[in-house]
């Protein structure tokens, strides 16, 4: 496609679904001849694609669309795309009057509106992409925006889109639709076109990825998927996100420990450490059959990483509910928690049913007693690593240091001169802390090693 004297940029919050999304977008504006320009205020087209997980997420991304207003003003002919979770699936009617500036308006995961439109008043219609929704894509094609293309080592694929399950917290499945599989001949067609275009890593998406498949028509499991992933040349590593508690069988367990290049990591949330909390969520386990579910993993794949996600503050949570959470977090000693404070999120279950009763101080106090524990423990657990010689895939040089991640994606900071992104190599560990970590690259021959 001829390139057309047209910029985008493309605005991206939230989770690794969204980045995923960003990129197959940009890849696709490029299809249509678009350039990318890294600053905003220079571009044709402007794609804001959003989060509104919590409330400070939804701030975040009405308080950039207002900023950008102004460049609307300036240059009418200024296509603003509002894309993501502030749109859902359900229609923008109600956003849409809100917002007489914004342009158009795209459900997550979802090219297809800001296509259309483009395509109608541009004389480049490329066939494939007009009708293109949810980023289907054919074998061969160039899914990388330039500006990436020979850089990106690591890259998320979407394998489960939207959300059946209904935690009374979450809005996603709200904004992101039903469950859907992707085809599995989909996803091995864009880890393959990823891997042609440099990428060495792909991280597996799905709000609840173990329900990969559940829907498909020949059955095919998440197993199966990494089964065949393990066997595109050149991803040398394989990891997904996020787990569900109720959904992780020990099939995939087994693919983890067999499968050379899925990587020893696991997300698991749990949300609360108290059953009863855990019910009002919906969440469908107790913390009892959480805690066997850890001892499982940990049994099946030693040495493995995993992080979980608590809320704190949810409807109703008192002060020895919360110690349950703290408790279980001090005995589990995972690796990463993601911690959050209970944001009442319009239209879900515990918004319309469970008074936010929790003070907001009382939220920041509970928090930051699991943050600073959750350091204590990652602190010890990452100062084991002291000393060890791990395999790193380096992925970017930030600061004068290269940037990678070890097995159990604890990242890591190597100083060297040398170019070092995308390779797997060899390094001593010379720092610990709780968050990362620094070391020595290795290397016993001129020529970096390679490890498999
Ligand atoms: N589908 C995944 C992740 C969902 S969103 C899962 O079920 O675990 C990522 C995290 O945001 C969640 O794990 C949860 O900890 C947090 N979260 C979701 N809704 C929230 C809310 N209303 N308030 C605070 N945190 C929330």
């Amino acid at each position: 496609m001829d390139k057309l004297d047209k910029k985008y940029h493309i605005w991206t919050a939230g989770c690794q679904m969204n980045v995923a999304d960003s990129r197959r977008l940009g890849s696709s504006l490029e299809h249509l001849g678009y350039q990318y320009t890294e600053k905003a205020k220079d571009a044709d087209v402007l794609v804001l694609n959003t989060c509104v997980v919590r409330q400070s997420a939804e701030d975040k991304a009405l308080g950039y669309l207002h900023s950008i207003r102004p460049l609307k003003e300036k240059n009418p002919n200024l296509v603003i795309n509002l894309m993501g979770c502030l749109v859902g699936v359900r229609g923008a009617e109600k956003l849409r009057k809100k917002l007489p500036f914004v342009d158009v308006f795209s459900p997550p995961s979802d090219s297809g509106p800001l296509i259309a439109y483009l395509s109608q008043d541009a004389d480049y219609i490329a066939e494939a992409n007009a009708t293109q929704s949810r980023f289907a894509l054919m074998d061969g094609e160039i899914i990388i925006p330039e500006h990436e293309r020979g850089k990106l080592v690591s890259a998320f694929i979407p394998i489960v889109y939207g959300c059946s399950h209904a935690c009374t917290y979450c809005i996603i499945p709200y904004r992101r639709g039903i469950e859907e599989s992707r085809p599995l001949e989909e996803i091995l067609v864009e880890a393959r076109s990823l891997a042609r275009q440099g990428v060495k890593e792909i991280t597996l998406l799905g709000q609840i990825v173990d329900r990969y498949g559940k829907d498909l028509e020949n059955g095919e499991n998440l197993a199966d998927l990494l089964r065949l992933l393990n066997e595109v040349e050149g991803i040398e590593r394989i990891r997904f996100l996020t787990s569900h508690p109720n959904y992780f069988d020990v099939e995939v367990m087994h693919a983890v420990a067999e499968l050379e290049k899925v990587m020893p990591h696991f997300e698991v949330p749990i949300q609360a450490g108290d059953d009863e909390v855990l019910e009002n969520m919906h969440r469908g386990y107790t913390q009892a059959d959480y805690r066997a579910l850890i001892a499982k993993i940990r049994e099946e794949v030693p040495n493995c990483s995993i992080a979980t996600d608590i809320i704190v503050g949810f409807p109703g949570e008192t002060d020895e509910q919360f110690e349950r959470s703290y408790q279980l977090l001090g005995d589990l000693k995972m690796d990463v928690a993601h911690l959050a404070r209970y944001s009442p999120r319009k239209g879900t279950v515990s918004q319309r049913r469970m008074p936010d009763d929790v003070p907001d101080a009382v939220k920041r106090k509970r928090f930051h007693r699991l943050e600073s524990l959750q350091k204590t423990i990652a602190s010890e657990i990452n100062a084991r690593l002291l000393g060890e010689t791990v395999p790193v895939l380096f992925e970017a040089k930030v600061k004068g240091r290269w940037r990678g991640r070890t097995p159990t994606n604890k990242l890591v900071f190597v100083e060297a001169d040398d170019d070092l992104r995308g390779l797997i190599l060899p390094v001593r560990i010379t720092w610990t802390g709780p968050w990362s970590m620094q070391a020595q690259l290795l290397k016993s021959s001129p020529e970096p090693i390679v490890l498999k």
